[in-house]
């Protein structure tokens, strides 16, 4: 099963974009997966195509037509989740989309202006997706952030696919540092235990580091992964003889 992505944007011409270099690129070429663009202009209705109009209840800037933008779903809708960028939607995160890699694909939507008309959401099952808590000019670079994270979880495309559990927050973590050579740059050293060979140690400072890290900088993750090991009996497994000296 190919994972097939279909945007709507005003803007094809920004796709593939970064999505056709690297690893990305290289699996579209490979057909690990397929990208198609939907012109929502292309469904307006009237001879100046428009796809906006003025915010019901005054104020500054123009909203996207929820008629013109439904037709443009309408056309490619086939029982793949639907994704509205916006952001006021839900905050994207690894786990929602491993569940999307995992899936036939993505229609994606992005909006301009104001944003969608809200009826839209009403009428349609779109899930918003916000890629984090500022404002973007479009959904475009954000239906690229959410591809590029769920294609390179796909079949084939990293080369050496790890197992995932340690990557930045598939364990609810951030990731641990990483260090290579020179062993020696500008006086700094690599940690010590990364260099002694034992695995044993190394696995602890990784862990401790992880959390340590996690802790200080997003006391938001480390609060959900701390609630989440004192609920789960397996929470128990994690003693102090676990901590490395
Ligand atoms: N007036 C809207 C912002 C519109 S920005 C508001 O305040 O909520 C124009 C478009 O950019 C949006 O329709 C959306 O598709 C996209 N966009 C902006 N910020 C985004 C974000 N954080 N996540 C996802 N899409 C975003």
């Amino acid at each position: 099963m190919t994972f097939a992505a279909t945007v709507l944007t005003l803007y094809p011409e920004m796709f593939p974009g970064p999505l056709g270099v690297s690893l990305a690129g290289r699996a579209l070429s490979e057909a690990r997966w397929r990208l198609d663009t939907v012109q929502i202009r292309d469904f307006a209705a009237d001879r100046h195509r428009t796809v906006d109009d003025t915010p019901a209840g005054g104020g500054a800037g123009m909203v996207l037509r929820a008629d013109v933008v439904a037709r443009a779903l309408d056309s490619v809708a086939d029982g793949r989740p639907i994704l509205a960028m916006t952001p006021r939607g839900r905050p994207l995160a690894q786990a929602r989309v491993r569940e999307l890699a995992a899936g036939p694909g993505a229609i994606v939507l992005c909006g301009r202006f104001e944003g969608f008309d809200e009826r839209l959401f009403e009428a349609r099952a779109i899930e918003p997706v916000s890629i984090g808590d500022y404002v973007l000019s479009g959904g475009e670079m954000g239906a690229l952030v959410l591809l590029d994270a769920c294609i390179r979880l796909l079949p084939g495309v990293m080369g050496a696919p790890s197992s995932g559990d340690e990557e930045s927050f598939e364990s609810g973590l951030l990731e641990y540092p990483h260090y290579t050579r020179p062993a020696e740059w500008e006086g700094r050293t690599i940690p010590e235990v990364l260099r002694s060979g034992d695995h044993a140690r190394i696995a602890a400072w990784r862990k401790s580091m992880a959390e340590t890290d996690t802790r200080l900088r997003r006391p938001d993750l480390w609060e959900r992964h701390e609630g989440a090991r004192v609920q789960s009996p397996s929470g128990a497994r994690h003693t102090s003889e676990d901590e490395p000296k």
